[in-house]
């Protein structure tokens, strides 16, 4: 393994949160997956680099990371609890109900248009979840890519 640190470890020192080797391994996976895992997508990836990680322990170190604000929490409508790390600049969601595939998007339209509705209704907005859901036109969704 590189001696690189990950972002989110980098992250969990800053916080004053003890690092035993499996939780900089877990640290590591999450800050390298860009597909917003579950929990068990989590301890397989952790468990090629260290096979005796066991599922209650990601369990619990995501628990952690989540309580500490370095880990962003979805629920996508599957059920599962997935995660990535709390990012920088705020982006939506939008999920391919058939692959599970996670796309991510901004706009502005739809930030300013919320910022009105709340606004309307007589409050400063704060923050929002914006989850899109749909299927793949034939064909489409891979060509653009
Ligand atoms: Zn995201």
């Amino acid at each position: 393994m590189p001696d690189r640190k990950a972002k989110l470890e980098l992250l969990c020192i800053d916080r004053g949160l003890k690092m035993t080797d499996q939780r900089r391994v877990i640290a590591r996976v999450l800050s390298e997956s860009s597909d917003h895992p579950d929990v068990e997508s989590v301890h397989r990836r952790a468990t090629v680099i260290d096979p005796n990680i066991s599922i209650a322990t990601v369990y619990r170190t995501v628990r952690l990371f989540e309580e500490a604000g370095i880990l962003a929490k979805h629920d996508f409508g599957d059920g599962r609890a997935r995660y990535e790390e709390t990012p920088d600049e705020h982006h939506d969601h939008l999920i391919d109900i058939q692959s599970g595939k996670v796309v991510e998007f901004h706009n502005d339209e739809i930030e300013e248009l919320q910022r009105k509705i709340a606004e309307k209704a007589g409050y400063r907005l704060v923050g929002h979840r914006l989850e899109l859901y749909g299927v793949p036109l034939d064909g489409k969704a891979e060509r653009q890519k």
